[in-house]
């Protein structure tokens, strides 16, 4: 086994799968330590990928060569477009997946990759010298050493499990923590924080009463997650719903008193978006039910999840509330529900690249950095294990813009913002919704994938014969005629719409808003080939192109300020003016542009422009003396 890599990954969950993939597919010579390999890309929670927000990370992973998708496609139990009655803009994908499936398929990529070694053991420390990293040190007491060491922990950092008031050292579902390596990184220098997480019981299928509850089936449509996979239609792994009853929130308030959230026990900060059953209940007094889906773990097991539940009270407690919900009155626990606490590096301490700036050449990615989900996740991974490899070339980092990409808004909330509370991506958190849709995730960036060297040749040709047809076809719909015949004004009035007097564009009868792509077909005499996502995206670049237009306008007005670099060691003590929060603020955070500037809480508008001024007289001053 070799003990010198360029490249060093440190923990295989989401994030550090996608970093060692990319970094070895990127060309470097590549370690990732896992502490049981078994638990590699484990999916802690529920088994499902994407949603709102969330599916729109899944495709830009997808579109720069990422694993994710694939891995999603290839575990698929139950899947549906999540939104379709809003805009095109926050439609996305959600599956449902066999973590076990899931797993194996990102074992099977690992395993599969040139100049990429997996190796079991723990790591308790990382080797500093002078301010950059060396490598890492291992509880087998092997040294391993490298340029670049990426720490993709979890929530296996200092892991402390609660159920009720009882509470251990533990990584999630059992796993061991890794408790030594925050000692490590206090000594390097690093602020840590300590935030929480909760998940829900695991009952067995056999003991809930599936005919009394309302069950949601897959689409019935072929539908899959990546670019480049065959759309499939799945069936017989429904996920059904029920409801908590004034019953289950009576049980809720009485065992209060032996909750390790109300009682002070558990001491970091949980997510407020995905709060706890009892959280939810206390929050929402009026509220006498709450929904709750049960959804499978996987193809081969009878494990169920209950989406919405989760709860650390005492499980004597778990088990009297599951069994107030309609259709698990005779409900048989295979795992209580719990809360984990785990220790986070503050992501103010990262380069927009994902580099810390304290150590240089290590990077963090994934729930270290204060994040929750396998999507947010896997999309810093991937960015660390890109900017690993292109640090090693010497090469300018990536990083991705918020007009650009959902991993750009991610990204740049977390070295701007920090983050209180385990971090969510969602739709809200983005400006530019419109440009940065679901359907066109490969079209912002897979180019991108492709200069990177992650999209080869023959996935290359695939989305450009794709791009090639969406072009023909609106062309053909640009030249094609619609008659006002009786019988397609006939169709026209039934939509809504005004009937037409004279022959008409194709295209620009799409443009209404009622004539949608399936009522076009039926007036065109040839009907389009494009398939149904295809035909959806050029849908939406034709209905929404004045909107589509205004906002990269936009965006490109905003890029001018946004990207006007601001050196790492300005001396904000040298502006007059600035108000002495933003001061401080700005001293504290050292943003490296004027976007990023003006996106730090406290920093208000008016400082930025006397930020920009200043930045100006300096960039000035040192062109004149270079
Ligand atoms: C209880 C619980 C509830 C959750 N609820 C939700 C939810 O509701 N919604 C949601 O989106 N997400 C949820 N998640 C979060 C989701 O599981 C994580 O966000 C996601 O797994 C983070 O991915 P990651 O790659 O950063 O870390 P992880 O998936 O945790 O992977 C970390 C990996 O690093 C390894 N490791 C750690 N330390 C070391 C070390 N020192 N040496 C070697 N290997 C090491 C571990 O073995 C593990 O394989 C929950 C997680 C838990 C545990």
């Amino acid at each position: 086994m070799k003990e010198r890599y360029e490249v060093i990954v440190v923990g295989a969950g989401h994030a550090g799968c996608e970093a060692a993939l990319a970094a070895a597919r990127m060309g470097c010579s590549t370690l990732l330590l896992n502490l049981y390999i078994d638990n590699m890309a484990l999916m802690a929670c529920n088994p499902s990928i994407g949603g709102p927000a969330k599916g729109h990370l899944v495709r830009e992973i997808d579109a720069l060569g990422g694993e994710q998708a694939r891995a999603t496609d290839a575990s698929t139990l139950h899947i549906r477009w999540l939104n379709t009655s809003k805009g095109p803009a926050v439609q996305t994908l959600r599956a449902q997946c066999d973590s076990r499936a899931y797993h194996s398929a990102y074992l099977n990529a690992v395993e599969r990759t040139p100049n990429l070694d997996l190796f079991q053991d723990i790591v308790t420390e990382i080797i500093v010298s002078k301010g950059r990293v060396k490598g890492v040190k291992t509880r087998l007491g092997l040294t391993f050493t490298g340029e670049i060491v990426i720490l993709a922990t979890g929530t296996y950092l200092g892991g402390r499990v609660h159920v009720g008031l009882v509470n251990f050292p533990s990584g999630p579902l059992g796993q061991m923590p890794a408790s030594e390596l925050t000692q490590s990184l206090l000594n390097a220098g690093f602020e840590v924080g300590r935030l929480k997480t909760g998940t829900t019981p695991r009952i067995h299928a056999a003991s809930v009463d599936w005919a009394s509850l309302v069950p949601q089936e897959s689409a019935s449509e072929p539908l899959a997650f990546s670019h480049w996979s065959q759309p499939r239609v799945h069936v017989g792994h429904a996920c059904y719903q029920t409801r908590t009853t004034p019953r289950t929130h009576e049980i809720i308030r009485s065992a209060l008193d032996r909750s390790p959230l109300f009682t002070g026990a558990i001491e970091g900060v949980g997510p407020r978006y995905c709060p706890s059953i009892e959280d939810r209940v206390v929050r929402f007094p009026d509220r006498d039910s709450h929904i709750v889906f049960l959804e499978p773990v996987g193809g081969q097991t009878a494990e169920i999840y209950m989406q919405n539940f989760s709860t650390s009270l005492p499980f004597d407690v778990q088990v009297e509330m599951v069994r107030s919900l309609p259709g698990c009155e005779n409900a048989r626990f295979l795992r209580p529900g719990y809360a984990i606490e785990y220790d986070f590096l503050p992501p103010t301490q990262l380069f927009p690249w994902l580099e810390t700036r304290i150590v240089r050449g290590l990077f963090c990615a994934g729930q270290i950095n204060g994040t929750s989900g396998y999507e947010e996740a896997a999309a810093q991974g991937l960015l660390a294990g890109i900017n690993a490899a292109r640090t090693l070339r010497g090469e300018e980092p990536v990083v991705l813009g918020r007009g650009e990409a959902y991993i750009g808004v991610l990204v740049d909330d977390l070295v701007t913002k920090g983050t209180q509370e385990p971090y969510r991506m969602f739709t809200s958190r983005c400006e530019h919704r419109l440009i940065l849709r679901h359907d066109n995730a490969d079209r912002r960036l897979a180019p991108i994938g492709r200069k990177l060297g992650l999209i080869d040749d023959g996935r290359w040709r695939v989305l450009e014969a794709r791009w090639e047809s969406i072009k023909a076809e609106k062309a053909r719909l640009e030249g094609t005629r619609v008659f006002p015949t009786e019988e397609n004004n006939a169709l026209l009035r039934q939509a809504g719409t005004v009937p037409i007097e004279t022959p008409i564009p194709a295209l620009e009868l799409l443009r209404r808003p009622e004539v949608t792509w399936e009522l076009l077909q039926a007036m065109v005499e040839t009907p389009s080939s494009l398939s149904a996502e295809e035909a959806a995206s050029l849908q939406t670049e034709i209905k929404y192109a004045g909107y589509i237009e205004r906002e990269k306008r936009a965006v490109e007005r905003l890029e001018r300020i946004e990207r006007v670099a601001v050196p790492e060691n300005f001396d904000y003590d040298s502006v007059t003016g600035l108000s002495s929060e933003s001061r401080g603020k700005l001293s504290r955070f050292r943003p490296l542009t004027l976007g990023q500037a003006g996106r730090i809480s406290g920093v208000t508008p008016a400082d930025v422009q006397i930020l920009w001024v200043a930045v100006k007289a300096y960039h000035e001053r040192e062109s004149r003396k270079g």
